[in-house]
């Protein structure tokens, strides 16, 4: 029997998607064949493919002047590829380091840019996000990049930071699609979509003209974005499966009522679980209260002996993935969009009654 999945990433994903999935596995469309079986560049792919960005474009309100990508290599390869396009080894480019992912994203991008880390949260052990106010950044930087949820440690930025003139990049790989979001503000959002957007080997990125218009061209086309933008995202074979799973969870994320219910189901459930960690006296969570993850609830028992207990019993009634990142330690419960609140209240109850048996 499928259980709660609490998993990080590759994360759950809607039963009526996987549903669906399930129903046209064998034959999609009039196609006689799956949707792994066929062309990408045929009628019936095109068709879906341009479906699912326009479904998107539209839950996010994507201006006209912004390109949407789906493109490959995981969040962890545009780390690489953004500095490629928007900078250079002579040119500098602002990081603000919030955790894990910020961190490596600004390790990745020294191969192809000089990198300045405009404000850090490192000697807070990652448990909260610099005041604007303190970043040291530049008005002459290729662009600022920061993470907007930090999926390991468990911390969300709730404002957007202003970067004046110079582009913002975020990495939405664990918050996108969770809430409503200004895209207007950004130069280029990208995320990995095995979190909130479908199954892992696909990466959305929504990229503004302009900065498409004035990138390096000096790149082999793969790298580049201009050029996967020019073929519409089908330079070479796609990930064609996990474009239409990720179609099929815009579709889903659609008819709940989009991202307003979306961040009103998420705000809902997190408040659920912080509330009732806070209150326990047994569970901690060191993250600063404006700062708190909506999408994932790093949490400590109050004895690190028990973990083991924690996780045997969790999972023996379905509540499955609750061990914390290694670097973080503890527990982790990631509650994307995808979890439902009645996954939440199970969690709490099991929590509750865990207390009752070994606090
Ligand atoms: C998971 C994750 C990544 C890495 O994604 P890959 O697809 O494994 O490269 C990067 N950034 C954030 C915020 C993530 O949550």
């Amino acid at each position: 029997m499928r259980g709660y999945n609490f998993s990080s990433g590759p994360a759950a994903l809607p039963l009526p998607v996987l549903e669906r999935a399930r129903d046209e596995m064998l034959e999609w469309g009039d196609e006689r064949a799956s949707v792994m079986e066929i062309s990408h560049r045929g009628k019936g792919f095109v068709a879906m493919a341009e479906q699912a960005e326009q479904d998107l474009r539209e839950l996010m309100s994507v201006p006209n002047n912004y390109r949407i990508l789906f493109l490959q290599g995981g969040a962890t390869a545009h780390f690489s590829q953004i500095p490629m396009n928007f900078s250079s080894l002579d040119r500098q480019a602002d990081y603000v380091l919030t955790g894990s992912w910020s961190e490596k994203a600004a390790k990745e991008a020294k191969f192809n840019t000089k990198v300045k880390i405009i404000a850090s949260a490192a000697s807070e052990n990652f448990t909260m996000i610099p005041d604007f106010s303190t970043w040291n950044s530049s008005s002459d930087a290729a662009y600022l990049h920061y993470t907007s949820n930090e999926t390991i440690h468990g911390v969300e930025f709730h404002h957007i930071p202003n970067s004046g003139d110079v582009p913002l990049i975020a990495d939405m790989s664990s918050n996108i699609l969770s809430r409503p979001l200004d895209v207007s503000k950004f130069g280029m959002i990208y995320a990995g979509a095995q979190k909130n957007l479908g199954p892992s080997g696909l990466v959305v990125a929504i990229i503004r003209d302009d900065l498409l218009e004035k990138s390096n061209t000096n790149l082999p086309a793969i790298f580049r974005y201009a050029a996967n933008s020019a073929e519409k995202s089908l330079l070479n074979t796609p990930p064609t499966f996990s474009w239409y799973l990720a179609g099929l969870v815009f579709q889903w994320v659609k008819n709940e009522g989009g991202v307003r219910v979306m961040g009103e189901h998420n705000a809902q459930k997190a408040a659920l679980l912080y509330d009732y960690i806070d209150q326990s006296g047994f569970y901690t969570n060191p993250v600063a209260k404006n700062a708190r993850s909506r999408m994932n609830v790093p949490f400590r028992l109050r004895d690190e002996a028990l973990d083991a207990v924690f996780l045997k019993e969790s999972e023996a009634i379905g509540l499955m993935a609750l061990k914390g990142h290694r670097s973080v330690g503890g527990m982790r419960a990631s509650i994307y969009n995808a979890m439902p609140l009645s996954g939440v209240q199970a969690l709490i109850e099991f929590m509750q009654d865990f207390v009752v048996r070994h606090g």
